[in-house]
């Protein structure tokens, strides 16, 4: 189904104002990711989709050519996961997995098939009969996956579902995720502050920041043309090259750069894989950090900017702490944002 909202806000008893008037499109089986700070009102934002919290007046909510506003959460049809995985601990895998379809009363042979189905999907059949407490971190959200799936939700909602698994197990479940929710063929909304985690999974990313949609677009759209400062930073951790603009040159303490287009009034921000360290680039600037990452070296330079700037290296030798390097930037790889664009 397709899922629309306009001017869909929440201001909570006390005040705040967790979600600003916000309109979302998300197309049939796309995966659209809610991405942002804690505290930016993502949850906020899923649970009003889900019926679990009452917007504002003037909100409205569309599933398909349903106005779904007024409608109680076990009418709207959804599935849901969550990081703390909600399973029924004493009850097995096929138990908990079924658990929704004998809520709604479907005949048995009939809640045996679907269950049976799901397992298979989510690689689960040798745990059928298995407790909860019996699984892994992995395997329980797997279990939370297959029970939201299991009833044929029109919309599948997921908030933070791997925050709790620890880092390798959450890289592989990304990307396993990533596979099953195009598998499932089914429109669902990812939510998660992990910018990797967001590019994996979804189509397109909605970034969010105090209560507000800052940006929509693919991964690589937002990574190379991000609009603000904000979504420079969060995504991809584009870093500021505060100096002095002077028409297309930019002075800063460790030389002068050239920028692609006036400079004034705009912030310059680079990507680490764009700094190349090199004998005769323009800018000089000190070693601070030399960091060994397998594929390759992260070095971290003083004297160049402001602050410290990164530089991915990948060659078989890296610089010194210590070293002073010359470094050069390609203008073209330069993003120039408005000063302030954000207050985030
Ligand atoms: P996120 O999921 O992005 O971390 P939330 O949607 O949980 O953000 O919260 C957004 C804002 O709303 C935060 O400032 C949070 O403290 C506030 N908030 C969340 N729930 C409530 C509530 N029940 N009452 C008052 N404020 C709330
Ligand atoms: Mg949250």
């Amino acid at each position: 189904m397709t899922l629309r909202l306009t001017h869909t806000a929440k201001t909570y008893p006390d005040g705040t104002e967790a979600l600003l008037p916000t309109d979302l499109s998300v197309g049939k089986g796309e995966i659209v990711s809610l991405l942002g700070p804690s505290g930016c009102g993502k949850t906020t934002l899923l649970r009003i989709i889900a019926g679990l919290e009452t917007p504002d007046a003037g909100s409205d909510i569309w599933f398909d050519d349903d106005n779904v506003t007024a409608l109680p959460v076990e009418r709207r049809q959804v599935g849901m996961v969550f990081q703390s995985y909600a399973l029924f601990p004493n009850m097995s895998v096929r138990a908990n997995i079924g658990y929704g379809l004998k809520m709604q009363r479907l005949p048995k042979s009939e809640i045996d098939a679907r269950v049976t189905e799901v397992l298979e999907m989510c690689q689960l059949q040798p745990f059928a009969a298995r407790a909860i407490t019996a699984l892994s971190g992995g395997q329980r959200q797997r279990v939370a996956l297959a029970r939201a799936i299991a009833p044929r939700p029109r919309l599948l909602l997921l908030d933070e579902p791997l925050s709790a698994l620890d880092a390798s197990l959450r890289e592989i479940l990304r990307d396993e995720l990533a596979v099953l929710l195009r598998e499932f063929d089914i429109t669902a909304i990812f939510v998660t502050h992990d910018q990797d985690e967001a590019m994996a999974i979804a189509d397109r990313v909605a970034v969010m920041s105090h209560g507000r949609i800052v940006q929509s677009g693919t991964p690589e759209d937002l990574y190379r043309n991000p609009t603000s400062s904000f979504v420079a930073g969060f995504v991809g951790n584009a870093m500021p090259l505060r100096g002095k603009a002077d028409g297309t040159k930019l002075h800063l303490n460790g030389g002068t750069l050239t920028l692609p287009m006036d400079g004034v009034g705009q912030t310059v921000f680079v990507r680490a894989e764009d700094v190349q360290i090199i004998k005769n680039g323009p800018l000089r600037g000190k070693v601070e950090t030399v960091t060994f990452l397998g594929t390759h070296y992260r070095i971290g330079i003083s004297g160049i900017a402001s602050d410290t700037i990164a530089s991915i290296h990948s060659g078989q030798v890296a610089p010194k702490v210590g070293d002073t390097i010359n470094v050069s930037i390609k203008p073209e790889t330069l993003m120039l944002l408005p000063d302030e664009a954000d207050v985030a």
